[in-house]
């Protein structure tokens, strides 16, 4: 059994304009760090278009239609802003369709047992993008469309999804709230973009927020894992495990104040994955979220895949 590792170079053509943080040269330092020899057993696979059928799920078609018509308009202006950080250009449909594409064929993989486990190497993210509102760098929500995608096509009831994102993923919480089926647990510093995330906000019970002081670092990260998250898990009873996983809580980043090393990407990854060979039979697929400072994004997705490849 191998771990698969998804991408596509159409990712690369979604252009933020040159000072934005999430910019295609993020993609490029992580791909650059999995092909150093270690990750010669990888399994790689071109990320497939998503389809109307898979986005539908998670997001009405007039959201689909306004990133469309918003891209059409990009190339006459180049650059069309959504909010005050959220941007597309004439690449942006093509990468964002192959984004959530990529995390449907991950899913596919590990619920047919052709990989163990996945990665997803795409931009957009997705984990701020709520049903009818792309945000915060995200135009749709690639790891809902995957979860629904696990539920709807391949029979995998009861999906949890663990964001350890420094940001709070809000707009996979908002879509999974009212289902007692699907679960979400969230790392993430507070206070921090996008404002969302308190202890107190728990769904139908099905929500795990444990918000993390600025300054916090890896032993934090493992606590709340290890003494929450976990447990959690293991009450909830998955089919399937799926990581939001952003690194931008190392502590090189610029856009945030936790402190994470880069191996404690490796020791978070582990954690789960042992959590999911006791529960799910270590179906895990994992998905690039943030991560702003190049050579630690780089470093610490190869900490995680590294760890993922361990299981
Ligand atoms: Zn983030």
């Amino acid at each position: 059994m191998t771990t698969l590792l998804v991408s596509h170079n159409d990712c690369l053509y979604h252009d933020t304009t040159p000072a934005h943080p999430e910019s295609p040269d993020r993609l490029r330092a992580v791909l650059r760090a999995l092909e150093d020899e270690q990750f010669q057993y990888l399994a790689r696979d071109d990320a497939p278009l998503a389809t109307d059928e898979q986005i539908l799920r998670a997001h009405p078609a007039g959201h689909i239609q306004w990133i469309g018509a918003s891209v059409d308009r990009a190339a006459q202006e180049d650059h069309v802003f959504l909010d005050a950080d959220t941007v597309v250009s004439p690449g942006s449909f093509l990468a964002a369709r192959r984004a959530a594409g990529a995390v449907c064929h991950a899913v596919g993989s590990v619920a047919l047992g052709e990989a163990s486990n996945a990665f997803c190497a795409v931009r957009p993210p997705g984990h701020h993008a709520e049903q009818t509102k792309p945000m915060g760098f995200c135009l749709f929500n690639n790891i809902v469309v995957g979860a629904l995608e696990a539920r709807e096509k391949y029979g995998l009831e009861r999906v949890a999804v663990v964001d350890f994102d420094v940001h709070h993923g809000n707009g996979t919480q908002a879509m999974f709230e009212r289902d007692p089926k699907l679960f979400f647990a969230s790392t993430h510093q507070s206070p921090l973009y996008p404002g969302t995330g308190a202890a107190n906000e728990r769904g139908v019970g099905n929500i795990l927020n444990v918000p993390l002081a600025p300054g916090g670092d890896g032993a934090a990260l493992e606590a709340a894992l290890r003494d929450a998250v976990v447990p959690a898990l293991e009450a909830f009873e998955p089919d399937l495990i799926m990581i939001s996983a952003g690194f931008d809580g190392h502590k090189g980043d610029p856009l945030a104040n936790l402190n994470y090393e880069t191996e404690d990407f490796g020791i978070a990854t582990e954690l789960l994955c042992e959590a999911a060979q006791r529960l799910c039979q270590g179906r895990v697929v994992s998905t690039l979220e943030g991560g702003y400072n190049l050579g630690d994004l780089a470093a610490s997705a190869a900490a995680h895949v590294a760890a993922l490849m361990r299981y």
